[in-house]
């Protein structure tokens, strides 16, 4: 069977009770390692590491974890071509895709080395003669990290650095079904040399591992990506424990395209929006409105090119759509597009493909002639399929894309800098692309939505300060 990869607790490897297997969905006869199941048990552990890191680590100076978070991102890059390789081999992204998101990732810790630096604080005025007040940032304490299969490398870099870089200590937790990529991100922390206790890795069952993270009471803070019905659960557990509680989940990313778009840009911005990565992002483009005007020309333009798209093996050179990520999720996306079908949309590819491995490979699919109304217009399928609703102008296209249970991220295409200004004042998501797709955002200013998409204060850039770091006032009287 070969060695488990185990979880990381307090500076050391350390074996847990179970372990599960890692297949690649490009070919299930693939088998990636085997992997630690940890438990309950493991998380205290983890947690009585931190705790007992944490009053050095909190204190330390700032250029100690500049110096770390950089020496991390050095060692990301240099080692970016194996990352990239598990990381394409365990969910299934292409690799031109899998090498971008490491190196997304190695920004993201540049980027937080610089921010050690940068954490200001204020000096007021009091109110009281001879007093002064300042109000300063402290580290929040032990944060939890709970991450999704779709983005292995650059999610966890998104929580770990910011994380580190303001003085918390770490229990992280990766999805089950993406372990390899975030084994690969601990060895390097560790082999970085972070202290002992101040990154722990616990790799297992959500239910598990996440649940006894939820309940430690010694977890001041828990940051989520992850589906809707985890994060409604997890917002009860975090509130009952009192833990500040930071969230990411899904959406039904409207993409608006006006008769005064540039066709071939809103073809290139749906098309990538919709169907690259497999349709496996957050902010994936699944409701495409289409003016009138521009309707059959649109979809006449991406029925060519979605034919011509090559979906496989994600290891394959030359590939542009990976394998869905598990059977699970292959067979819920099915279930949608037959759904769309009875629903009355005319459906363009959705079915499942054979190639020459054993793999979770599924057609891009379009569903013609959908109404926002419809369930396959109305819940996140998380999979490569876009529905079609026309409209008759600008007030509707807003109004559609605006209801929803959701509001991450929304764009619009179009040549007319009124409807572009509109758009983006009206818009009810925290992200809005004009002329780009509503997937692809910049490391260094804040990602996140409303509605049912998110909860809590925003990731990434200097706005990650909020959720990690606690706010102090302190009065000094010198008289
Ligand atoms: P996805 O559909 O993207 O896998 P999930 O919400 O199921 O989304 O999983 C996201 C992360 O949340 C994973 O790391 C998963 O293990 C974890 N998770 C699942 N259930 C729980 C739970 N009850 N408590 C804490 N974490 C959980």
């Amino acid at each position: 069977m070969g060695e488990i990869y185990q979880n990381l607790i307090g500076g050391t490897w350390r074996k847990a009770d179970d372990a599960s297997e890692n297949r690649s969905p490009s070919d299930i006869t693939d088998l990636i390692g085997m992997f630690a199941r940890g438990g309950a048990k493991d998380v205290t552990e983890a947690t009585d590491a931190a705790e007992l890191a944490f009053p050095a680590w909190s204190r330390s100076n700032p250029q100690v974890r500049a110096d770390l978070l950089d020496r991390i991102a050095t060692e990301i890059t240099r080692r970016e071509a194996e990352i990239a390789l598990m990381l394409a081999r365990e969910e299934g992204k292409v690799l031109p895709e899998a090498l971008a998101e490491t190196r997304r990732a190695a920004h993201v810790f540049r980027f937080f080395a610089g921010e050690t630096l940068r954490l200001k604080g204020d000096a007021v005025a009091s109110v009281r003669p001879d007093v002064d007040v300042e109000v300063t940032r402290e580290p929040l304490g032990i944060v939890g990290l709970i991450t999704p299969w779709n983005f292995p490398i650059a999610i966890p870099a998104w929580k770990i650095a910011p994380a580190l870089a303001y003085g918390n200590c770490v229990i992280f937790k990766p999805a089950e079904q993406t372990p390899g990529s975030a084994h690969l991100l601990a060895q390097i922390i560790h082999e970085a040399g972070c202290p002992a206790g101040v990154f722990n890795l616990v790799m297992g069952r959500g239910s598990v591992v996440g649940e006894a993270m939820t309940s430690d009471p010694r977890i001041s803070g828990i940051s989520f990506t992850g589906s809707v019905p985890v994060g409604r659960h997890l917002a009860g557990t975090c509130a009952a424990n009192m833990k500040k509680l930071q969230m990411e989940m899904g959406g039904k990313n409207p993409m608006i395209v006006m008769d005064d778009a540039d066709l071939q840009t809103a073809v290139s911005v749906c098309l990538n929006g919709a169907f690259y990565q497999t349709g496996q992002r957050c902010t994936a483009s699944s409701r495409l409105i289409v003016q009138s005007g521009i309707h059959d020309a649109f979809v006449a333009e991406v029925e060519k090119q979605l034919k011509a798209l090559k979906v496989g093996h994600a290891l394959t050179e030359d590939m542009q759509i990976g394998p869905v990520a598990s059977e699970s999720q292959l067979n819920s996306n099915l279930s949608y597009v037959a759904l769309a079908a009875e629903e009355g949309c005319e459906v363009l590819g959705g079915e499942r493909l054979n190639r020459d491995t054993n793999g979770f490979f599924q057609a891009p699919a379009l569903f013609l002639g959908s109404k926002n109304s419809m369930r396959s217009a109305r819940e996140e399928i998380f999979g490569p399929c876009a529905s079609v609703i026309r409209v008759e102008d600008f007030e509707e296209a807003v109004s559609v894309a605006n209801d929803t249970q959701f509001g991450l991220s929304s764009g619009i295409c179009t040549t007319n800098l009124r409807n572009a200004r509109e758009f983006k004042r009206r818009s009810a998501a925290g992200m809005v692309m004009v002329n780009l797709p509503t997937a692809g955002v910049d490391y260094h200013v804040p990602f996140g939505g409303r509605k049912a998409s998110s909860y809590g204060s925003r990731e990434q850039g200097s706005y990650a300060a909020e959720f990690y770091t606690s706010v102090k006032t302190a009065y000094t009287f010198a008289g």
